[in-house]
């Protein structure tokens, strides 16, 4: 199947191929005809599947056939969970409207509320939005939202795990009731379910790749070794493959900012990106780490939401997730739209029972190896691993990065690693920072787009 066959028009077929796409992803070859119907859609969709063009293209679409005239006032509205996604999303947006006259702009916390106010004033068609801010400009009134006729929730299984539901909620009731309503989400929880059922009017059912299940392509292992060594394992590894491009994640922002430092210390140049961070040396972290000017880019698992690599080859699991979802989330990061990647886990003793919750939600076993140099001892003794599914509650630990609003995030400060030497330690927590709704970091620009 082309792109010409899904019914887009010359100006979104020209988008596509300046992006050198060739044919649709499954995900879009269901999602593009859906979308262009008008009726509602819910679609399991992991990050890596092509998703966002999935709902971008035929939005477009949509909206191009009935141009505003006069005033611009915000016809769609994509929410997600993180800065970073909103950004990435802002983005395809404008790659993807390039040759049509729509107008776009991101809205989200952690900067200036000022451009984004004035962006706003000067008129858009499409806001991708993370909820906090979005509320925060409804409440200042420098929003409209009367005249929405498209919402999408990207990523709605992450909005949840952040406690997004309530400002989801308040969004949606200043929104028309007659609109289309597009979900995306990679996991479908009761939760999910029941936000669905609320939401959606009939929605046509998509999925894209089994639920919960990971991409074909990637090659997933896990080397068993002593938690101290994880740093020294990790610098041998990127150094002895001649790695570039290694998305690292850890469970907090402590156990990512040591790492950094153990690994630029040891010749391999690094960078964190996580909640405790402010937008601007977040961004300027993803563009070295882009432009191949750092080799490792040590994340947590929310600030690693929207990150977009294409052909990213390697994913570490530093520490496995608490959560086994975020695994599938993790190493989706690889193997973006049919390109091979490699998963591999770096697993200690305390992390076994972690490994086996994945193994169950894959509902397959992951190969084991042990790298000469590095063989754990057998006689170590796990450690306790705190929080997670155990202890905090989901959605309750901070959002590195995302605009929940009303708590701070989780804790920060974890302890080393229990002989107090590199970042192995088992921090606490899944808190990964917090940035507070409206925070005034204010670095960053809004940008608002307009395509020709
Ligand atoms: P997403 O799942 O939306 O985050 O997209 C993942 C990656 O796939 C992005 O880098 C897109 O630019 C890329 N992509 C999306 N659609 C296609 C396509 N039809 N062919 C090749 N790459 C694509």
């Amino acid at each position: 199947m082309t792109f010409e066959e899904l019914g887009l028009s010359a100006e979104l077929l020209r988008a596509v191929s300046d992006k050198g796409y060739v044919t649709p992803t499954p995900i879009q070859r269901e999602a593009i005809p859906a979308v262009l119907t008008g009726k509602d859609l819910m679609a399991g969709a992991q990050t890596g599947t092509g998703k966002t063009a999935g709902f971008v293209l035929p939005i477009l679409q949509r909206l191009s056939l009935r141009p505003t005239h006069g005033t611009r006032r915000p016809r769609a509205l994509i929410l997600t969970p993180t800065r970073e996604l909103a950004a990435q999303v802002h983005e395809s947006v404008r790659d993807y409207g390039n040759h049509l006259s729509v107008v776009a702009t991101e809205i989200y916390g952690g900067v200036s509320i000022n451009p984004q106010i004035k962006a706003l004033r000067n008129g858009v068609d499409i806001i991708v939005a993370t909820p906090g801010r979005l509320l925060d400009h409804a409440q200042q009134r420098t929003v409209d939202l009367s005249r929405i006729e498209v919402l999408v929730l990207d990523e709605a299984d992450r909005m949840l795990d952040m406690g997004f539901i309530h400002d989801i909620k308040r969004i949606i009731k200043l929104l028309p009731a007659e609109r289309q309503n597009l979900l995306f989400s990679a996991t479908f929880s009761s939760e999910i379910r029941v936000l669905a059922d609320k939401l959606l009017n009939q929605p046509r059912r998509i999925q894209a790749t089994p639920e919960n299940t990971t991409v074909e392509l990637i090659s997933q292992r896990a080397v068993l070794v002593d938690r101290v060594r994880k740093p020294e394992l990790l610098a041998h590894m990127v150094k002895d493959g001649d790695w570039h491009q290694v998305l690292v994640f850890t469970r907090t922002k402590h156990v990512a900012n040591k790492l950094t430092k153990y690994l630029d210390d040891h010749g391999v140049t690094a960078a964190p990106i996580h909640g405790n961070k402010s937008q601007a040396a977040r961004t300027k972290a993803l563009a070295d780490f882009k432009a191949n000017r750092v080799r490792v880019l040590v994340a947590t698992d929310i600030a690693a939401r929207g990150i977009d690599i294409v052909e990213l080859p390697h994913v570490v699991n530093f520490e496995l997730p608490n959560i086994a979802e975020d695994y599938v989330h993790r190493i989706g990061r690889t193997g973006r739209a049919g390109r091979d990647g490699e998963a591999i886990s770096l697993v200690c003793v305390d992390e076994r029972r972690l490994m086996w919750g994945i193994e169950k939600l894959l509902g397959r076993e992951i190969e084991k190896q042990i790298l000469p140099g590095f063989e754990p001892d057998p006689n170590a003794v796990p450690m306790p691993i705190q929080n997670g599914r155990n202890g905090a509650p989901r959605g309750r630990g901070g959002n590195g990065g995302g605009e929940r609003r009303g708590r701070p995030g989780g804790r920060s400060g974890a302890p080393s690693g229990p002989r107090g030497g590199g970042p192995g330690g088992q921090g606490r927590g899944r808190g990964n920072g917090a940035s507070r709704a409206g925070s005034p970091a204010g670095r960053g620009k809004s940008r608002a787009s307009t395509a020709r």
